[in-house]
């Protein structure tokens, strides 16, 4: 059964107004309440991991995206650790090489798309060639216009092969990037995720919001959806993201693969010797 925060699913084909969504929103949801129960949503995807796992049949691609310092390296540390290491990972989109160019936009995105058994989380995806791509005019329009065709298809084809797509995008006020980033300045520690380039991203955010609301709604489809998570609040955004991946891991039916045949009534194995 879905839960509450199925509501953050972006139907396909719906208009995505970003302004109408609030970054803060969390419901009757606190602090202490988010926390404690995605304790015990982490514990039940540990389990649904090693299912998957065990059976081979499907993978699942989490696909992270949003505005710097809204908080894609936090769902990795706080939520992707729930999986087992043994076939769980995290891949990072940077600025493409000059190899990575001279191919087309999804042969490097298709390279780690993970296997069935595995879960993968993008940190930023095949999504920057229609977000960064697109706002810094980096191919001509006719070029990226084309690419939302080209991610259903090829989103598609991933899960005809067994590869569960869910995506989130991590919605935060420019507000809260400014606290963030102030933040990131004053913390010797924070200062290595501090780059001065990010501001002019920053100065374009209703650009990339507008091109944000086309990819959402050209590109939330049955097969591979979209949801708008609220982000202002990290607790509320690990809750819901850990939950819904719970509902859809949940939805595939699994149970553990019975003993291989030859074994079955076996309960005991001879000493050696
Ligand atoms: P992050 O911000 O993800 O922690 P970086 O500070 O290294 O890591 O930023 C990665 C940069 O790479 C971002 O500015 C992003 O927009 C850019 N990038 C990712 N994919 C592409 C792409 N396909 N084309 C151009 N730039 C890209």
């Amino acid at each position: 059964m879905a839960s509450e925060f199925e509501r953050h699913l972006i139907q396909p084909g719906a208009k995505v107004r970003l302004a109408d969504h609030d970054p803060s929103e969390t419901r009757e949801w606190t602090k202490k309440t988010a926390r404690a129960r995605l304790d015990e949503v982490k514990a039940r995807l540990h389990v649904l991991h090693e299912m998957l796992h065990a059976n081979g049949k499907h993978g699942l691609l989490v696909v992270l995206q949003g505005m710097d310092a809204c908080g894609k390296d936090g769902v990795i540390k706080h939520v992707a650790d729930a999986f087992n290491h043994i076939a769980c990972y995290a891949a990072p989109f940077k600025v493409p090489t000059k190899v990575e160019l001279a191919h087309d936009f999804l042969w490097r995105v298709h390279a780690v798309t993970p296997g069935r058994g595995q879960v993968a989380f993008f940190n930023r995806s095949h999504y920057e060639d229609v977000l960064v791509v697109r706002v810094e005019s980096l191919v001509p329009e006719a070029v990226w216009r084309q690419r939302y065709e080209a991610i259903n298809d090829f989103e598609r084809l991933l899960m005809r092969n067994g590869v569960m797509v869910v995506k989130f995008y991590l919605h935060i006020s420019s507000e809260e990037q400014r606290e963030r980033m102030e933040d990131r300045l004053r913390t010797p520690e924070d200062h290595y995720k501090f780059r001065v380039g990010d501001f002019a991203t920053r100065a374009k955010w209703d650009e990339y919001m507008t091109a944000y609301e086309q990819a959402l709604r050209r590109c939330s489809t049955a097969e591979a959806p979209w949801y708008l998570i609220p982000a202002d609040k990290k607790w509320y955004r690990n809750l819901a993201i850990a939950q819904i991946l719970l509902d859809r891991l949940e939805r595939l039916g699994m149970s553990w693969p019975p003993l291989e045949e030859e074994a079955q009534g076996m309960t005991a194995i001879a000493p050696l010797g």
